[in-house]
């Protein structure tokens, strides 16, 4: 008997009918002699139509009250599934509860619509799981040191699920969606990708920190910290496949380099992408000590995240400098620079420009491998694609480019890896593994 967090994403609570999917498969793995503990999203569209109706009411920029009257807003729809979940469980005769976040409690810090869990009391949900019930708990949702309704940020519910498995030691945690894996870049925009049976925490921290949404960061980040088991995996399937082949179904986690893997690993290369993103460039800075600081300390100061970072080489005596940060955030921080900084520094102009995308390649191969990087420029090049900025990191690779562009850019970079992985190198006995990984490599 083991102690398993299930999560079922917003496609997987779509619908009575689809709860009740939810509810056989809960019992299915309940009956197989599993302890469970349930963390649901809201129903599709739910969340957006809650944060719609706030926004008709409160159509300005928001404030921290005004923010936290969004999460008690937004926090709803979870509860209803979770609901609606523990009676579907009870139908099917296996005995349940539901909790609110604030019920466990999940303990988060105070910042409205992304907030952080700093704390999970696993007493209340230890105490059900020993009188033989399934716990459900909503995700997306914590309360704070004050009492307050928090939410955790959008696609929050992963986060929840791996905390939650994290704070109760589960064996495993699995999260349900409406794909039936991690795929090299995302399916609905490349029919191509391939789904991949693992990978390593790392490349998965890098997809989802590039925009790939199928896991919030954050859950990601929970998973490596407490090396939690975490597998993706289709919620669509008959819901009473055989639970021992449910368990190796999926994309699953990994945390270290079994040889085996990693040559899989290597001809492997994940394409993200991100058009959440806007980018701004100041333009004509005096090229002096402090200048990137006097920029982005105000922004920073203003709780704006930045991204990509570029400064150019300086020409008689001036420079320019551009970054990238979240689309939402871009009318705040021009703002910010105009009125606050443009007087200060005296630089000539601060442009914003929100029709860009970044598209990232990735794979823990790359780091024994230094050609992937000409190999992605060419393949844009190709495609006649403009790269307006470039960062890069141990087993990365991420463009910024114009947003009309992105698909063409995704499909052409996943076009190259999956027709030669096809075809995989001659990989001879007399090729040693790291070599073979090499090899395999090159062919991304
Ligand atoms: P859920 O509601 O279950 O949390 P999400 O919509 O948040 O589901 O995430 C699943 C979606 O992530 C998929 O439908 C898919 O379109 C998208 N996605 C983006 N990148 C990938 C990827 N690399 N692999 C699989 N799915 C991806
Ligand atoms: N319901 C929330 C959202 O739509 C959380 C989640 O789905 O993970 O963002
Ligand atoms: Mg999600």
């Amino acid at each position: 008997m083991a102690l398993i967090v299930h999560k079922y994403g917003g496609t997987s609570m779509g619908s009575t009918e689809r709860i009740r999917n939810v509810a056989r498969r809960v019992a299915k793995w309940v009956r197989a002699g599993h302890q469970l503990v349930v963390v649901p999203s809201a129903m599709s569209g739910e969340t957006n139509r809650l944060l719609a109706l706030a926004k008709e009411v409160s159509p300005e920029k928001m404030t921290s009250e005004a923010m936290r009257e969004l999460d008690m807003i937004a926090a709803t729809g979870e509860q209803v599934s979770v609901g609606l979940l523990a009676l579907a469980l009870q139908a099917e005769g296996v005995r349940s509860v539901s909790y609110a976040g604030w019920q466990v409690p999940i303990e988060t810090d105070s910042a409205y619509t992304k907030a952080r869990i700093e704390r999970i009391d696993d007493a209340r949900v230890r105490a059900d799981l020993a009188a033989g019930k399934v716990v459900i708990i909503t995700g997306f949702q914590g309360i704070d040191g004050e009492g307050h309704v928090t939410t955790l940020g959008r696609g929050g519910s992963d986060t929840s699920a791996v905390a939650v498995a994290a704070a109760m030691k589960a064996a495993e945690c699995l999260i349900y969606t409406d794909v039936d894996g991690v795929y090299t870049t995302d399916p609905r925009i490349v029919p191509e990708a391939r789904r991949l049976t693992t990978i390593t925490f790392e490349e998965m921290l890098e997809m989802a920190s590039l925009g790939s949404k199928v896991l919030q960061i954050r859950s990601v980040e929970f998973a490596g910290k407490f090396k939690v088991p975490t597998r993706v995996l289709s919620s669509l399937t008959d819901p009473l496949l055989p639970v021992a082949e449910e368990a190796q179904a999926g994309t699953l986690i990994t945390f270290e380099e079994d040889p085996h893997m990693a040559m899989e690993k290597a001809v492997i290369s994940g394409v993200a992408f991100n058009r959440d993103e806007a980018k701004i460039t100041v333009h004509d800075v005096p090229d002096r000590p402090g200048i990137a600081y006097a920029i982005l300390g105000p922004v920073a100061d203003a709780n704006i995240e930045v991204d990509v970072i570029v400064q150019n080489v300086g020409h008689d005596g001036m420079t320019d400098l551009s970054f990238t940060l979240g689309r939402n955030d871009l009318a705040a921080a021009l703002k910010i620079l105009r009125d606050q900084v443009q007087p200060h520094i005296k630089c000539r102009e601060v442009t914003g420009d929100d029709r860009i995308a970044k598209v990232s390649a990735v794979g823990v191969g790359m780091r024994s491998h230094a050609g992937i990087a000409a190999k992605m420029f060419r393949t844009l090049a190709e495609e006649g694609i403009n790269i307006q900025m470039i960062s890069t990191s141990e087993i990365k690779i991420s463009v910024v480019i114009d947003e009309k562009y992105m698909e063409l850019a995704v499909r052409a970079r996943t076009r190259r890896s999956s027709s030669s992985s096809r075809k995989p190198p001659e990989a001879g006995p007399h090729l040693d593994a790291r070599r073979r990984i090499r090899a395999l490599a090159l062919e991304t």
